[in-house]
């Protein structure tokens, strides 16, 4: 996707701290922490949103968590860390491909839910 941020580093043109990559996603930290450990999840295939998903697209989702654990135990949360998908004008998204915030390594501010 053309003027993509977050494909652009999955394509290596422009610098990430990367965490964690396989053949399906890969995980970076993020350029501006809201926490002391904030990493971001992104599967490689661009979407924006997850309504522009499909049911077999959907599956890098299933994948991206259940690799969060591992992800998440290599950046020391063994006490625990909180997951974020925003979406949307609303939920302040800021960037339009899909990720998944991983935020911890502190106690984490009051939560909304
Ligand atoms: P969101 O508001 O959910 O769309 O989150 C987008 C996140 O991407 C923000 O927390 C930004 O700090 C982060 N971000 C933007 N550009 C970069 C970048 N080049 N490398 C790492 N994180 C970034």
């Amino acid at each position: 996707m053309e003027n993509c941020i977050f494909c652009k580093i999955v394509a290596g043109e422009i610098p990430s701290q990367k965490v964690y990559e396989d053949e399906e996603i890969v995980a970076f930290k993020d350029v501006n922490p809201q926490a002391k450990v904030h990493v971001l999840v992104v599967p490689k295939q661009h979407f924006a949103t997850l309504a522009e998903m499909n049911l077999a697209q959907a599956e890098v989702l299933k994948h991206a968590m259940m690799r969060i654990p591992f992800i998440a135990s290599t950046l020391g949360l063994g006490n625990g860390y909180r997951l974020i998908v925003n979406q949307g004008a609303d939920a302040g998204q800021t960037v339009h491909h899909l990720h998944i915030h991983i935020l911890g390594g502190q106690t984490l501010g009051e939560k909304m839910v």
